[in-house]
């Protein structure tokens, strides 16, 4: 792995495109410009050609895993591929170059594609209104537990605690934490379900919500949500959904008709935007009318005008509303993604995505099972856990068998996590994967529990065929040093 910064690659005068001779007098650029606009020296930028470019950032994307270059089942993330006819679609320039400050009768075709991903969204799930403005799954969670707050507070009571199961997503606690509220940690039976008595046992008149991931992390769906719910709003609190991976469940089941009041989409994972690194995202949040007046402003409405045309709107009259969460309206372009995803797919379209997801999941599962750990027996939804504490026995880490993967040019699947698990691999092949794709991870994580019992120490010390092995994470994360050579 020896690729040179571009600016090394720069070599003077070289260029990506020629241009005719001019056929108009030529005129110095002093002639032209006010002095004072002028550089002093030259911008410091790489005069490179189109070969040296596109070769250059080629062989930097090989250097790195990706969705486009092979599978990725990392849990709790939904790394499908993504079409790429929705990149497309969003930078049309019609999408592309609005302004957020353009008035509403000039932008009434993002207006109604933001009100019809909204309908298709609450279609999915079940919830009565919505609001496209949090920028990703946490953001969402925040946004949501704020209107609990607000909804709470509306009815004169305070109420400071949200109950967690052991197995949520680490989002979950910390966005708890972030909207004033604490977090009150219950643990998971047997199964790795909620446990009904536990929460009977943790709920009072000071609990605000139950935050709820279903189906779980542990990719299993709660069988008692009915039960669950009502113990919750039987006291008086209310049960938030974190939606983030709806990949199980469209068109097969909806939040909305499970008793939740408030759940949040991602819909840079089960939407399709691709993700991961820091990309755009965006978490819309749906709720129950209970809780509809506290929903931020501007929503995106449609009314009829004096012609019986339909016209849309923001709307701000929303007094009891939580405020402005993001600038202006949230991250646009991943929402005409996810609207073309969802009218690509279509209704039948999206009950199918879940189901493959489901079938990939539990294939995976039933062929490894005899080969790592299942802690959680029983059918899975779009992801499953696994646990190394066999390997870890004879001396290799998951986090070993994860690193020995990249050698099989798969991604890890998320280790670590769900934190009940020890030594969990959490994983989630997504619908986009064929028989065969599959098929090759089973071998690669068969043939890495052969050679645990065979010869460890190529696994400990893989990865052995990447750029570069082991790095130090730590030190990446806190001594970040962009540049290859100093
Ligand atoms: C990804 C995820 C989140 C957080 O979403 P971000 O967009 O990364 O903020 C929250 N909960 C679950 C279960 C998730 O998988």
């Amino acid at each position: 792995m020896s690729e040179k910064l571009i600016f090394e690659l720069s070599s003077e005068g070289r260029m990506g495109f020629s241009l005719p001779p001019v056929d108009v007098p030529e005129m110095k650029k002093e002639e032209l410009i006010p002095q004072d606009f002028l550089r002093k020296e030259p911008p410091a930028l790489p005069e490179v050609s189109e070969v040296d470019v596109a070769r250059h950032f080629i062989r930097l994307s090989l250097f790195n895993h990706h969705v486009d270059k092979g599978f990725y089942p990392l849990g709790s993330c939904t790394m499908k591929y993504n079409p790429k006819i929705n990149e497309t679609l969003s930078r049309l320039s019609g999408f592309l170059n609005l302004h957020p400050l353009q008035p509403e009768d000039t932008i009434q075709g993002a207006l109604k594609l933001m009100f019809e991903l909204g309908e298709y969204l609450k279609e999915i799930s079940g919830m009565d209104e919505i609001t496209l403005q949090p920028a990703a799954g946490a953001h969402g969670e925040l946004t949501g537990l704020l209107m609990i707050n607000a909804y709470h507070r509306r009815n004169k009571q305070l109420r400071s605690q949200i109950i967690i199961p052991d197995s949520a997503h680490g989002t979950n606690p910390a966005s708890v934490v972030t909207a004033g509220f604490s977090a009150v940690q219950i643990k998971s039976n047997e199964r790795g379900l909620v446990d009904l008595e536990e929460l009977k046992k943790a709920m009072n008149e000071d609990v605000a919500a139950l935050m709820l991931t279903n189906p779980n992390t542990l990719g299993l769906f709660e069988a008692q949500i009915l039960e669950i719910s009502k113990v919750v709003h039987d006291s008086g609190g209310l049960l938030y959904m974190d939606g983030a991976n709806l990949n199980a469940m469209m068109g097969i089941a909806r939040p909305g008709d499970m008793g939740f009041d408030v759940v949040h989409f991602n819909l840079h994972k089960t939407f399709s935007t691709p993700h991961g690194g820091g990309g755009p995202g965006s978490g819309p949040v749906g709720v129950k009318e209970s809780l509809a007046p506290f929903l931020p402003v501007p929503l995106v409405v449609k009314r009829e005008n004096k012609k019986r045309l339909e016209e849309y709107h923001f709307d701000y009259k929303r007094p009891f509303s939580i405020g402005r969460i993001h600038g202006f309206y949230g991250n646009f372009g991943v929402m005409v993604k996810a609207y073309a995803y969802i009218r690509q797919n279509g209704a039948e379209g999206l009950r199918k995505v879940s189901e493959n997801a489901i079938i990939n999941a539990n294939y995976l599962k039933e062929n490894l099972k005899h080969h790592y750990h299942l802690p959680y027996e029983g059918p899975c939804q779009h992801e499953f856990v696994l646990s190394g504490i066999n390997q870890k026995a004879k001396g290799v880490q998951t986090l070993d068998v994860a690193k020995r993967l990249l050698d099989f040019g798969v991604h890890a699947p998320t280790v670590y996590f769900p934190l009940i698990v020890p030594e969990a691999l959490m994983i989630e092949p997504t619908e986009t994967e064929s028989k065969e794709s599959l098929d090759e991870f089973i071998d690669a994580m068969i043939k890495i529990a052969q050679e645990v019992e065979e010869n460890p120490e190529v696994v400990k010390s893989a990865p052995h065929d990447t750029p570069v092995s082991r790095l130090d994470e730590a030190k990446a994360a806190r001594e970040l040093n962009v540049r290859w050579k100093e």
